[in-house]
């Protein structure tokens, strides 16, 4: 297996979608592990591009089928997975793959492909913070907005165990930082 993995993880509304996306148009040779979700699709969110909608009985069933990579429950009821398909073939063919998943997930991928991975939090400059940009996105109802800060602070204690950590106050020095972090960790000039 030749690619690498770089994990991207974040309490929700850091940034860190906006992030990846920037670095998926620098040519990178990285591709998206698109995941699987038992959440329903927001915004203008397609199946298979942002991730697999599932209902929760086909996610019990790719569960069950060892589909996944690892899978969290992430909010109460909401299940998130890697699956293998869009990780292991890729790195075999020498690509790299990036992945958007949460503190627990991160911390059980880098652990598995160790060295092979580079785990990256991004980090909102604060609660306060967080609360505007996810209710600046416009894609969530007040209780879920609610439910994800509430979970903020625990993920934020998960920051430490991370390769990398990159503030995402100004968005243009933390698209700068992560896209430096990512060259030296590729080895690209
Ligand atoms: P996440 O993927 O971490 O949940 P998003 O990338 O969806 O977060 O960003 C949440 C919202 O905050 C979006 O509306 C995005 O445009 C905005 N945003 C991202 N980075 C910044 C920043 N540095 N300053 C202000 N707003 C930002
Ligand atoms: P959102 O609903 O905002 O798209 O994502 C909510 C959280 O689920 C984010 O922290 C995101 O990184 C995480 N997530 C997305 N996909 C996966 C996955 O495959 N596995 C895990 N463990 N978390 C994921």
């Amino acid at each position: 297996m030749k690619g690498k993995l770089i994990i991207f993880s974040a309490p929700s509304g850091s940034g860190k979608s906006t992030i990846v996306n920037y670095l998926l148009t620098q040519n990178l040779n990285l591709k998206f592990s698109v995941s699987a979700t038992s959440r329903p699709p927001r915004g203008k969110e397609k199946n298979g591009v942002e991730y697999y909608f599932l209902t929760p009985e086909e996610f019990r069933k790719g569960i069950a089928g060892g589909e996944f990579l690892e899978y969290e429950e992430v909010y109460p009821g909401r299940f998130y997975g890697t699956l293998k398909k869009e990780v292991d073939n890729r790195l075999e063919k020498g690509e790299n793959v990036i992945l958007d998943v949460d503190v627990v997930g991160g911390c059980n991928i880098k652990r598995h492909y160790d060295g092979r991975a580079l785990s990256v939090f991004i980090q909102p400059p604060g609660i306060e913070e967080l609360r505007r940009r996810l209710e600046g996105r416009g894609t969530d109802t007040p209780e879920v907005i609610e439910k994800r800060l509430e979970k903020a602070g625990f993920e934020l204690s998960f920051a430490p165990r991370f390769d990398k950590v990159i503030i995402n106050d100004d968005l243009e020095t933390a698209r700068r930082e992560a896209l430096e972090t990512i060259k030296k960790f590729l080895g690209i000039a």
